[in-house]
């Protein structure tokens, strides 16, 4: 099977599933209790600990381990409104978020917030004169990915920092789940005060995530419970996924930078070969500068994608339609329609999302099923077209 769903999950590392059997087996005291196996697994999670801070170079008291991105953003965007309400009600976020910061942000809407979507430009991208005119005297949070989950597009981040240097009242939030590994990280220098990550998308296991809270930056919790992680994620720690978790970490950032060129390089090859194909429309970025290494997000204007999905499986190839969370939703892509594309365009997109361990051999491969499946499919066009 040739796998092109890495924004979805991917695959664990070998150590990564080790430490988490080997953890399980032997260390599966609860790291609150004050016994002498549950000291021991207490070391084990700040040593975890250390390691994810020093991976993300913060101080180890600003990870917080929490079940996996899905709810590090809960807690950031929510834990944020709840402590910062008396102060104002207003957050500012983009139309593309991922679903778990979007539903999120909605959520808040009905329980009294208000909330700024930023529009992005065609390449998915938002601009800093939008955010600057969205800012009031009642803005509390900015809530911005890093990366975009569907197609790829990299968030001036730095440049979103920079603004809110001039507004130390507004907490600066970012989903950074498709960014880290792929693109730089600097959270002190950029001003982030808020930052969440998730394992399964660099190689670790499933269910587990941080969420770095910078120090002084006060949240509300979402769990009323016991005072684990500073007071601020009530429950039993996790210790194995938190083990494995920093391992994965560890794991990727030390081979990003040989992964980045050779994602670069694969990409390069996958737009050549859409390129080539005259019914497929690229909607990533071609800019490095714009557009994440390991993402290629294209359609076929008027043709459903689950049937190209499912054409790509008879071929041995995995890829999917928008994110793993929307999939199943057969409305048009909301993050396409907010860059602009038609609704033919946004209904029938194909993201294709690698890994470095990837060849160009794969990529030719992928190209070549796609232009048969485009050749097959070209006949029924008109009688998909919704
Ligand atoms: N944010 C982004 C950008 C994502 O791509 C995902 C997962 O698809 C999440 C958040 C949610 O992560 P998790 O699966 O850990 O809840």
């Amino acid at each position: 099977m040739l796998y092109f769903d890495h924004c979805a999950s991917t695959p664990p590392f070998d150590e990564v599933i080790q430490t988490v059997s080997e953890v399980m087996k032997l260390q599966y005291s609860n790291p609150s209790s004050i016994h002498q196996a549950g000291v021991a697994a207490e070391k084990l999670v700040t040593r975890a600990r250390e390691v994810m801070a020093s991976a993300l170079q913060v101080q180890p008291n600003e990870i917080l381990f929490t079940s996996g991105a899905t709810e590090s953003n809960n807690l950031a965007i929510q834990g944020a409104a709840m402590q910062k309400k008396s102060r104002g009600n207003h957050i500012i976020t983009t139309g593309i978020e991922h679903a778990s910061v979007y539903e999120c942000c909605r959520l808040l809407e009905r329980r009294g917030f208000q909330v700024t979507y930023l529009p992005v430009d065609s390449s998915g991208r938002i601009r800093i004169t939008d955010l600057r005119a969205a800012i009031t005297e009642q803005t509390i949070l900015v809530s911005i990915m890093h990366v975009n989950n569907e197609v790829g597009s990299i968030q001036p981040i730095e440049a979103i920092g920079e603004v809110l240097k001039e507004y130390p009242r507004i907490l600066f939030h970012v989903d950074g789940v498709q960014g880290l590994g792929k693109v730089p990280v600097k959270l002190h220098e950029w001003g982030v005060d808020l930052y969440s990550i998730s394992a399964h998308k660099l190689r670790g296991p499933k269910g587990v995530g941080v969420l770095y809270c910078r120090e002084g930056v006060q949240i509300q919790p979402l769990f009323a419970g016991g005072e684990q992680e500073r007071g601020l994620r009530a429950g039993t720690l996790n210790v194995p996924n938190n083990v494995a978790m920093a391992k994965a970490v560890r794991m990727t950032l030390e081979r990003q930078e040989t992964a980045v060129t050779k994602l670069r390089e694969l990409r390069q090859h996958l737009i050549q070969g859409i390129d080539s194909i005259p019914e497929l429309v690229l909607n990533s970025s071609r800019n490095l500068e714009e557009g994440a290494p390991h993402v290629v997000h294209f359609s076929y204007p008027g043709m459903k994608p689950e049937v190209i999905i499912h054409k790509l499986e008879q071929h041995g190839i995995v890829a999917s339609t928008q994110s793993a969370c929307s999939s199943k939703d057969l409305k048009p892509s909301r993050v396409l329609l907010a860059m602009g594309c038609n609704e033919a365009r946004a209904s029938g997109g194909i993201r294709i999302s690698m890994d470095a361990e990837q060849s160009i051999e794969d990529i030719v491969k992928l190209a070549e099923a796609l232009r048969i499946i485009v050749k097959e499919l070209k006949p029924l066009e008109k009688g998909q077209h919704r």
